[in-house]
């Protein structure tokens, strides 16, 4: 059941008076729960909890953390329809993207799991001692990853549940063994607390210490806010808009203890569509981007909100043909009236620019809280000269920018703002014929994609979400898969550390059986000298 309060470790509290609800888009009307804000007490409460449970929490085995992660999973398939019915009330996305997306979080917490049951992800490094090296000898060293503190986690409003409450962050910062506080999105309120109450569950059936996770309701940014400025907080997750991420950023590097803020961001992903594939595939090309540019919306951070190509007859067929299909899709609802509100904003002030023409609008009258998708053209020279046309507009937008010539392509990738995605689509080896253009596009993304789209983010080791900024504030990281676990720990080195005090991850006889490096080559071994 959904009570509307805060989860301040195990215990539901609601002493605050600022109340607030969610909204149901399809409806158009709002939710009946009513959410209680987290106060200032609460707040501190949480994050005192949390800086307790992290003296024993960071220390609890790799196994136990996999059966807490398998717990959590196994806690939020027992949701079963309330957390489906719910999620679709307060989102407005249909039930098979709810059990989608609840599939991909329950993978994403199992992956986890798998990867600290077996553990080698600490990165065990050790040098063993030369004492008899000249002029001087060697000590031993030996370095692993331990966690960094409690995180704070602030979810997008898009992914309910894959980018959320127990979303990636979570999972991985958890995983790491790092306690989380949740600043709850205020549009999915109700399911952001019933999967708390999954983690909660899950705590306390696999003994974690009380704090390991908070859940704390909030309807502005002040809650948000006191948590990052928190000084038992170490450092902070976000996906969702540049402006609230860039903010957070800047909050925590004011602190006088500053710290990371990995901000996952906004995207426009450009697709550069090479002559050859255009002249020879633009019917299944259109087909193709219309339904990517619409999927979901167009509320993806992968959505195609930017597509390149080369002057000429092979382009404006596809323009012309990208209009007719993205009109014969029917609108979809968008997540909140607030959204659907941004939407029409950012698509005016993007289509008054000078030098736009509309290339295709849906015009027939829509339900309320409906986008009309819209598809505009612009000429590279105008498009190079005017940055708010390179700005995001979520929703089921895309610009297309003829370009002059090759030159003109790669001037223009070059100058984007840093994305996480970059599409060619190419034909009979076509691509080779653009070093230089594709060169520039790695240059501005953090994955490039051939002949694909960019919605769809597979959940997997290898994958990079994230991308030079503003796609994320650090570049170096991922934000999906099991790699993005790194963003949660720091390196530590042991010198000359007596070996039955050193964690299992390090000593001699390697007792958890990792894949270590040991003197420079990866073993399994144990050290025997
Ligand atoms: P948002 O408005 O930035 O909100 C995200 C969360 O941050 C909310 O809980 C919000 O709280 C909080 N917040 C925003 N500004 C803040 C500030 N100045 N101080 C403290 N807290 C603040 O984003 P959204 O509407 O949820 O998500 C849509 C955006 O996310 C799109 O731009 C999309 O491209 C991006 N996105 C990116 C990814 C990715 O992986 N890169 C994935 C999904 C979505 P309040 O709502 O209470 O203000």
């Amino acid at each position: 059941m959904i009570t509307g309060k805060n989860y301040i470790g195990n215990q539901l509290s609601n002493s605050g008076t600022i109340t607030y609800k969610t909204f149901n888009p399809e409806l158009n009307q709002e939710n009946e729960t009513i959410f209680t804000e987290a106060t200032s007490d609460e707040i501190n409460n949480a994050v005192n909890l949390a800086s307790e449970a992290f003296k024993t929490y960071k220390t609890i085995s790799g196994k136990k953390k996999a059966e807490f992660l398998n717990a959590i999973a196994d806690e939020i398939l027992a949701l079963d329809d309330e957390l489906i019915k719910t999620y679709c009330s307060e989102s407005g996305l249909p039930e098979g993207r709810a059990k989608g997306e609840r599939g991909r979080t329950v993978f994403q917490l199992r992956s986890f799991a798998d990867l600290v049951s077996e553990g080698s992800w600490v990165d065990a490094t050790i040098d063993t001692a030369i004492p008899d090296r000249e002029p001087l000898p060697k000590s031993d060293i030996r370095k692993l990853n331990i966690p960094l503190g409690p995180v704070v986690v602030f979810g997008a409003s898009n992914f309910p549940l894959a980018y959320s409450t127990a979303g990636g962050d979570t999972a991985a910062a958890l995983a790491a063994g790092c306690p989380v506080i949740v600043k709850s999105h205020p549009m999915h309120a109700g399911t952001g607390e019933l999967i708390a109450s999954a983690i909660i569950k899950a705590a306390e059936k696999t003994g974690m210490p009380n704090g390991v996770f908070s859940n704390l309701n909030s309807s502005g940014i002040e809650v948000g806010q006191q948590l990052v400025s928190h000084p038992k907080v170490k450092a902070v997750g976000f996906t969702g808009s540049i402006r609230g991420g860039r903010a957070l950023l800047d909050l925590a590097a004011k602190r006088e203890e500053p710290i990371p803020v990995f901000a996952e961001m906004g995207s426009i992903n450009p697709v550069i569509m090479l002559p050859k594939a255009l002249k020879n595939r633009a019917d299944n090309l259109t087909t193709i981007y219309a339904n990517s540019i619409t999927l979901g919306t167009g509320q993806f951070c992968t959505n195609p909100g930017l597509i390149l190509g080369l002057k000429g007859e092979s382009l404006t067929n596809f323009i012309n043909s990208l209009g007719h299909k993205i009109v014969e899709i029917n609108p979809s609802c968008m997540l909140h009236p607030n959204i659907i509100g941004a939407y029409e904003n950012n698509k005016a002030k993007a289509v008054s620019q000078q030098g736009i023409t509309i290339v295709a609008n849906y015009a027939k009258e829509v339900q309320a809280n409906y986008a009309s998708q819209i598809v505009t053209t612009v000429e590279g020279k105008t498009f190079l000269e005017n940055p708010t046309l390179h700005q995001e507009v979520f929703g089921p937008y895309s610009i297309v920018v003829q370009c002059e010539n090759k030159e003109q392509l790669e001037e223009i990738i070059s100058s984007l703002e840093g994305q996480l995605t970059g599409t060619v689509i190419a034909d009979e080896n076509e691509a080779a014929n653009y070093p230089t253009v594709i060169a520039a596009l790695q240059n501005r993304v953090g994955r490039i994609i051939f002949n694909g789209v960019p919605t769809g983010v597979e959940v997997c080791p290898s994958m990079v979400h994230g991308g030079p900024y503003p796609a994320s504030t650090d570049s170096r990281f991922t934000a999906v898969g099991v790699n993005s676990i790194k963003r949660w720990v720091r390196p530590f080195s042991y010198q000359d550390w007596p070996n039955n005090l050193l964690p299992d991850e390090l000593k001699n006889e390697n007792p958890l059986q990792i894949l270590r490096s040991v003197n420079n080559a990866f073993t399994k071994e144990q050290i025997t000298h």
